[in-house]
């Protein structure tokens, strides 16, 4: 049994020898994915699928609360509608794939699978709208989107992934503003309230924002290594699209006007993220809120009287509480396999009950993220383990914030900072003037690119740390998945 144990450890490599590798097989091992017949495409497992669940659960439920309503959209655009907005179709030109044909016959006009579908939802909110008093028009779409991506690594970056597209128009400048930064928020709430994932939030620069946008906004997250995540992203699209698209209502003096337009989506990448800054040398860890199943029960010498029947009474309680459980009385594998086996899938907490422990009244929990055994009563076990949930998923986000600050620096020079990088990754604060020639050149000499201007500024000096002119922000550099 022993060398089973140790089989699980064995088969994840550890994360200091290679990190990569380490991530690979954490996702492979718990069957969250597999790769399929072509490249740069994923195949979503149920335990995977599980996941993206919850964060549908979560964000829709929310998405709804404020007040928006899903749609849904055909899958191939017309290039026609594709090359309407100019820097849109430069943005998304090199990674979208075509379809040309239909069964033998060459169509008369390509059309694209879609990158995103601003294009085409434009076309149809012009047929659509028409006064002021439609307005605002809050849709959301889930679907997935594919874009021919050069490299690829499941989860993090797929050439299709899975993803949610909100798509609104507003009748003013102001309110497509506040809709664009509500749904960043809701994004926030889907990192750090649900996934406990902490995240700078704040502005992209002119050159990383979305093709066609006039302001986008991002949330990024840190993960264990040190590189940065753009975890999601809300665009405030201005006019950009509406005039393109001629999407025009009578306004409320009559005159005809332009609507304001937003868009935001997050997508499967987010459970790369969410197991890059968990996760352990053992498997996943999964934070309670983000677990299928939260706690598993393993009864110990289950064939003595009396543990299966406490086994099956515990789990009746808890699942009565609203706890996702499972109890595992399977004879085939022993307790010590099941443990290695459930940490490796990173279920929060198991429960150990034996004949001793009910003989005394108690079980042991082992929480996932310390693997610390901890005896606790029968009685009101169920308020027990639920408190003890709530406090795992705050741990969690603590350790991970405390992670995101041991491994963010302010840079005091830029030279030095070009030499420390690569052995301090993480996220670097520092000056900028704004301008493209320094975002490029620390891109060149670094690898790090901005990451964002993050809404909370910090002064840390009068001159951008790159050319020494005059700064005008304060900047989140990293390099990044
Ligand atoms: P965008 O429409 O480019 O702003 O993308 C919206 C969000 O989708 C991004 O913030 C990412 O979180 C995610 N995303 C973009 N490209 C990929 C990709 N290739 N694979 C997985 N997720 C992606
Ligand atoms: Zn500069």
């Amino acid at each position: 049994m022993a060398k089973q144990e140790k089989n699980f450890v064995k088969e994840i490599t550890p994360m200091e020898e290679d990190f990569s590798r380490w991530y690979t097989d954490v996702i492979l091992k718990n069957e969250l994915v597999d790769y399929s017949p072509v490249k740069g495409f994923m195949v979503i497992r149920p335990y995977g699928y599980a996941l993206w669940e919850k964060i549908q659960e979560y964000a829709d439920e929310k998405f709804k609360a404020t007040g928006h309503k899903n749609m849904y959209f055909p899958l191939l655009i017309p290039e026609s509608l594709l090359t309407k907005e100019k820097e849109h179709v430069e943005g998304f030109a090199p990674e979208v794939a075509w379809v040309t044909h239909g069964g033998s016959q060459e169509l008369a006009e390509r059309l694209v699978i879609r990158p995103t579908s601003e294009t085409i939802i434009c076309h149809m909110y012009k047929k659509w709208l028409s006064s002021y008093r439609d307005l605002p028009y809050l849709y959301n779409q889930w679907c997935s989107v594919v874009r021919w991506e050069k490299t690829t690594r499941p989860f993090l970056r797929t050439s299709e992934f899975l993803w949610q597209e909100g798509h609104t128009l507003h009748e003013t400048e102001e309110e497509a503003q506040e809709e664009t930064l509500k749904m960043l928020n809701i994004y926030r709430q889907v990192a750090e309230d649900l996934m406990a994932m902490p995240v700078v939030v704040g502005q992209k620069s002119e050159k990383e924002k979305f093709a066609g946008a006039h302001a986008t906004y991002t949330m990024e997250a840190l993960m264990h290594d040190g590189q940065a995540l753009q975890a999601g992203t809300s665009h405030n699209l201005g006019q950009h699209f509406t005039k393109a698209f001629e999407i025009k209502f009578q306004g409320r003096t009559g005159k005809e006007e332009f609507p304001y337009h937003t868009s935001w989506g997050i997508s499967t990448r987010l459970i790369g993220g969410l197991i890059m800054v968990h996760s352990d040398n053992r498997g996943l860890v999964l934070p309670p809120k983000m677990a299928p199943v939260q706690v598993v029960i393993i009864p110990i010498a289950q064939k003595k009287e009396g543990v299966l029947e406490k086994s099956n009474e515990l789990f009746d309680k808890l699942k009565a509480k609203g706890i996702r459980v499972e109890l595992d009385d399977d004879t085939e594998n022993s307790p010590g396999w099941k443990f290695n086996q459930y940490e490796m899938k990173g279920y929060p907490i198991r429960i150990e009950i034996g004949p001793r422990d009910i003989e005394n009244n108690q079980a042991v929990a082992v929480r996932r993220d310390k693997l610390e055994k901890e005896t606790i009563s029968l009685d009101n076990i169920e308020e027990t383990l639920s408190s003890m949930l709530e406090t795992m998923q705050k741990d969690m986000f603590e350790k991970a914030k405390a992670h995101r600050e041991a491994h963010t620096y302010i840079v005091k020079d830029y030279e030095q900072y070009k030499k420390d990088l690569p052995n301090k990754p993480g996220f670097a604060k520092m000056m900028w003037c704004g301008c493209r020639e320094c975002e490029d050149k620390l891109k060149e000499e670094t690898g790090a690119t901005i990451r964002c201007i993050p809404f909370e500024q910090e002064n840390l000096g009068d001159k951008c740390h790159i050319c020494g002119k005059e700064a005008k922000h304060m900047i989140y550099a990293a390099r990044a998945y």
